[in-house]
């Protein structure tokens, strides 16, 4: 058998479902797709170590149960991250999402960051979600106006954003044979597909230009392979 690969920045897609139409999204317009079970125990069967794991989306508050299989998952598996990210735009299920992460990432609060978004583009949260976040030592509101890339939403003619737009940042994909480890940002999306990087609409992801492989086929070689066709 492969030897499993360690990987040092993760950001999982766990869902592209969403219940709010940001005009800046750069995913684009959601869609009924969210991460399977069985994609997730590939992820937790070919790695040995994740550094850094982002949960992303779609609004991961939508995909609970999702969560909760990949962090028990991640325990039972022995992979341990030193670092984890998620960000909610706090409208549903806020307390749930904080106790499985709470009770599923087994990192200190210090390392653990949920942020709830509110800035011009999201509608506030409730009264009671703000206390929750208040009594969630690991959660907190951020404010994050300046996030525009040329994708999704933002790319839109008809909206007034497309003209603050940047650049997509680009990514270098690294991997060291020695001590079998990935660099750069690696993106598993809600279809499975491992993508060289994640700041892509839905749209840009499923044209496969970025794709590394799918997570079934994860192993040193495709990365290689990815690695000579971006450089060339
Ligand atoms: S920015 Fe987040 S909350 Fe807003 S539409 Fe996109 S995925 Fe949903």
């Amino acid at each position: 058998m492969k030897e499993r690969v360690n990987i040092i920045n993760l950001c999982i897609e766990i869902t592209r479902r969403c219940n709010l139409e940001c005009v800046h999204c750069l995913r684009g317009p959601a869609e009924d797709v969210t991460i399977s079970k069985s994609t997730i125990d590939t992820l937790l069967n070919k790695v040995k170590q994740i550094t850094y794991l982002t949960i992303t989306g779609g609004e991961p508050s939508l995909a609970c149960d999702e969560i909760d299989y990949l962090l028990k998952g991640l325990k039972v598996h022995n992979i341990n991250p030193s670092k984890f990210y998620l960000v909610t735009n706090g409208q549903q299920n806020f307390s749930r999402l904080a106790n499985i992460i709470g009770e599923g990432i087994g990192i200190s609060t210090f390392l653990t960051k949920v942020m709830v978004s509110q800035d011009p583009f999201h509608p506030p949260i409730s009264e009671e979600v703000k206390s929750e976040v208040e009594k969630t030592p690991f959660a907190d509101i951020g404010y994050n106006p300046g996030m525009l890339y040329d994708e999704g939403r933002a790319k839109m003619k008809e909206n007034s954003y497309s003209e603050r737009k940047s650049p997509r940042p680009t990514v270098d994909m690294e991997w060291s044979e020695l001590t079998n480890t990935i660099f750069g940002d690696l993106y598993l999306n809600a279809h499975g597909y491992l993508i060289n990087g994640g700041c892509y609409s839905y749209k840009t992801q499923d044209q496969g230009d970025e794709v590394i492989c799918h997570i079934s086929k994860l192993n040193m070689g495709n990365f290689r392979k990815a690695i000579y066709h971006w450089k060339t």
